[in-house]
């Protein structure tokens, strides 16, 4: 690179989130310079928002499964291989931020702040003196004569000797994350896998339904099935919030980046919920006796309506024989009655968008990227890092996971190299 060698190579980082912060520290623990550049008017913005501002950032369960990519899931095992949830606990832990595990295995720091995440990080980088420019944009990127030329927004331009690209994908754009990384990553001739929306509610279809009526209503223990051209391809169980638009709830951004995918693809693609699992209908046909006997005026809907939350229920026009009154039913047709809400099928016309989704699928095709440095193969010198890269997880963690560790490896693999000279 034609570096003096006693000069420290220069590390720009574009982005300041969780992958950017941690890609910046650990290039610059490696004896980096390091520049960290973030479009907001503060570091890590986004992982404010994150856990409901408590910030999940891991998972005791590591199930490769957890993570998607639309390329070969092997890539992910080699990344997160060379940095397991070792390293990001330890990572924490040195920052001086020791952590707790909740429910579903899901990891917080201790004091459930979110924002204690990204003092910590920011006293890291304070502390190792990386140059932090706010508030400005990259607008150019160009590699010229072995160095990288950044241009930002305000005018201001820097040389590098590597550059590392930690921008997000698009999801929630109010953070900053305007999906400009793909414009970046395909200059350099990189290919990027069509971005969707992912961990995010569904839009149904009102089949047999008022959604104007059971929005706000939730129901803490129920199912969703997503059914592509007719099979099921996953399940999830959990909270199910009932909208106004559809359905939101963990339950259902698990399955929502599988169905945006399909939606791509013009499969058709539905939901089934089931409001009880785990009850049999015959359980409800053998109460249903008792319940006629002593409540034999009150209609179906009245019944159900004290099993489940009222509003749902009235929403529930495909309820058969819900306005009977349960005197003149037969325990049959009340089994079947419940038996329609373990199986309320809905088609699913879209998913909320960028706006509303938590994570982006999608991105730089990681076939181009080294999974053990992070480095472009198209690129000497360009690293990626988080969510920019096609790869995102399921709740509970994975994504920040996935971005602290893609970002720590960038930045040591970047510093190394540049003071190896290893890109001569
Ligand atoms: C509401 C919400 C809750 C979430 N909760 C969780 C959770 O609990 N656990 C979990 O694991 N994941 C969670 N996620 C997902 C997680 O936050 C992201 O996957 C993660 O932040 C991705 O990190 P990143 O650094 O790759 O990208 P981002 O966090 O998107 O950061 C990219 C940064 O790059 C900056 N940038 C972009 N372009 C430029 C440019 N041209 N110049 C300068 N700067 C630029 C942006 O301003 C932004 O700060 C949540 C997401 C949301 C929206």
């Amino acid at each position: 690179m034609g570096m003096d060698k006693k000069q420290k190579p220069t590390i720009c980082v574009i982005g300041g989130s969780a992958a950017g912060m941690a890609a910046s520290i650990c290039a610059a623990r490696e004896g980096a310079k390091v520049i960290l550049i973030e479009g907001n008017e503060k570091l890590g913005r986004k992982i404010y928002a994150t856990g409901n501002g408590k910030c999940n950032f891991l998972n005791i369960d590591q199930d490769r499964s957890h993570f998607h990519t639309s390329g070969d899931p092997a890539w992910i095992s080699d990344a997160l291989n060379c940095m397991d949830n070792d390293f990001v606990l330890t990572f924490f832990h040195e920052l001086g931020l020791p952590s707790v595990v909740r429910h579903g295995g899901y990891y917080y720091p201790a004091n459930e702040s979110a924002a204690t995440v990204v003092t910590c990080l920011e006293d890291e980088i304070d502390r190792l003196g990386v140059e932090v420019i706010l508030s400005d944009r990259m607008r150019s990127l160009r590699y010229e004569d072995g160095r990288f030329s950044v241009q930002l927004r305000s005018g201001r331009a820097f040389e590098a000797d590597a550059v590392i690209l930690a921008m997000g994908g698009s999801a929630s754009p109010k953070f900053g994350s305007d999906g400009s990384g793909y414009y970046y990553a395909k200059n350099f001739g990189h290919t990027i896998v069509e971005p969707l929306p992912a961990l995010c509610p569904l839009k149904l279809k009102e089949n047999g339904a008022t959604f104007s009526v059971w929005a706000g209503t939730r129901i803490n223990d129920a199912s969703i099935t997503l059914i592509i051209d007719e099979k099921p391809v996953i399940s999830e169980k959990g909270e199910i919030l009932f909208t106004d638009y559809g359905i939101s709830g963990i339950p259902v951004f698990q399955v929502a980046g599988s169905a945006a995918i399909a939606l791509e693809k013009n499969q058709k693609v539905s939901v089934e919920i089931d409001l009880a699992p785990g009850t049999d209908p015959e359980d409800a046909e053998n109460a249903f006796p008792e319940w006629r006997e002593y409540f034999g005026e009150r209609t179906l809907q009245e019944q159900l309506s004290r099993i489940f939350p009222v509003k749902l229920i009235e929403a529930l026009k495909v309820i058969p024989d819900r306005n009977k009154k349960m005197a003149t039913m037969k325990a049959t047709a009340f089994g079947k009655a419940f038996d329609t809400l373990k199986h309320l099928r809905f088609d699913v016309f879209y998913t909320s968008g960028f706006e509303q989704a938590q994570v982006s699928s999608g991105g730089v095709s990681l076939p181009e990227v080294e999974p053990v440095t992070m480095e472009s193969k198209k690129q000497p010198g360009l690293y990626f890092a988080g969510e920019l890269l096609d790869v995102y997880g399921d709740c509970g963690g994975y994504n920040l996971q996935f971005a602290f560790t893609s970002g720590a490896i960038a930045g040591r693999a970047a510093a190394q190299s540049c003071l190896q000279g290893g890109r001569e």
